[in-house]
């Protein structure tokens, strides 16, 4: 049996201690993928959010060089906040708690190796709320500018355009990233469109099988992976858009990228 990570010569898992010491030193950002393992409807694998974390973030990593940046991967973190999904089975959780505890000192530990900026790049909406809590922390307690992008707020508008207003977990959106990256992962007899249960304006859920029956949003079977190969370059580029307009206005180390967070 063969057991291999897909590491490429950016990440640090691929690298000596001798290695990382200059790769470090090198980057202008070291960046933590973050994912989930929860359910995404009936024809998505659970891994979903952590597939989009791993292929995303070599998209952004590999296209860093030709704006003059030079970016570190950590291992991708594949757990993430997903309690609202724990009815269903595979999922899951860290605790809101223990997780922003594990990226401070994941970032504690680069730090101390000297890295000057972590760039957290988010790919599940659950993870929102702790990762803003957990960056504040670690900036304020150690000598590290803290990025923080939730992958998905900068592609909305183009969603939007192209899905409506309905994309979000398990719909059209992810079901294009997944089929562009691993369709051997989406069962396509299982696509259908997401019924939903409940559609509230403030009042919060408790379980997110609350709104819906099958587990998503939307109708998957919009999916176009075409279409998302575009949106993936477009959303690179508008990511490293508002990373080089911060660089150029870093004063004093206060430095936070997060828009709204997303349902994904
Ligand atoms: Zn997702």
């Amino acid at each position: 049996m063969t057991v291999s990570l897909d590491y490429e010569d950016y990440d640090l898992g691929s690298m000596t201690w001798e290695d990382a010491e200059t790769a470090i030193d090198d980057a202008d950002f070291v960046v933590l993928p973050t994912g989930a393992i929860e359910q995404h409807s009936l024809h998505l694998p659970v891994s979903v959010d952590t597939l989009r974390a791993e292929n995303l973030t070599r998209e952004l990593v590999t296209a860093a060089p030709d704006r003059g940046l030079s970016m570190l991967r950590l291992p991708t973190l594949p757990f993430g906040y997903s309690e609202h999904h724990m009815p269903r089975a595979g999922t899951l959780t860290l605790l809101p708690d223990t997780y922003q505890k594990v990226v401070r000192e994941l970032g504690s530990s680069i730090s101390e190796h000297g890295a000057e900026r972590l760039l957290i790049v988010n790919c599940h909406g659950g993870n929102s709320a702790p990762l803003k809590l957990a960056g504040d922390r670690l900036q304020r307690e150690h000598d590290i500018e803290v990025y923080l992008v939730d992958w998905t707020s900068y592609a909305r508008e183009q969603l939007n355009e192209r899905f409506g207003e309905n994309w979000s977990h398990a719909g059209p959106h992810e079901t294009s990233v997944t089929e562009l990256y691993h369709p051997d992962l989406v069962k396509a007899d299982e696509k259908v469109n997401q019924e939903r249960k409940a559609s509230f304006n403030a009042r919060q859920y408790t379980w997110y099988t609350d709104l819906t029956v099958q587990g998503g949003r939307g109708d998957p079977r919009d999916s176009d992976a075409e279409f998302m190969e575009q949106v993936v370059a477009d959303t690179t580029e508008r990511i490293l858009d508002a990373l080089e307009e911060d660089l150029e206005q870093s004063t004093d180390g206060v430095q936070t990228l997060q828009r709204s967070s997303d349902d994904e």
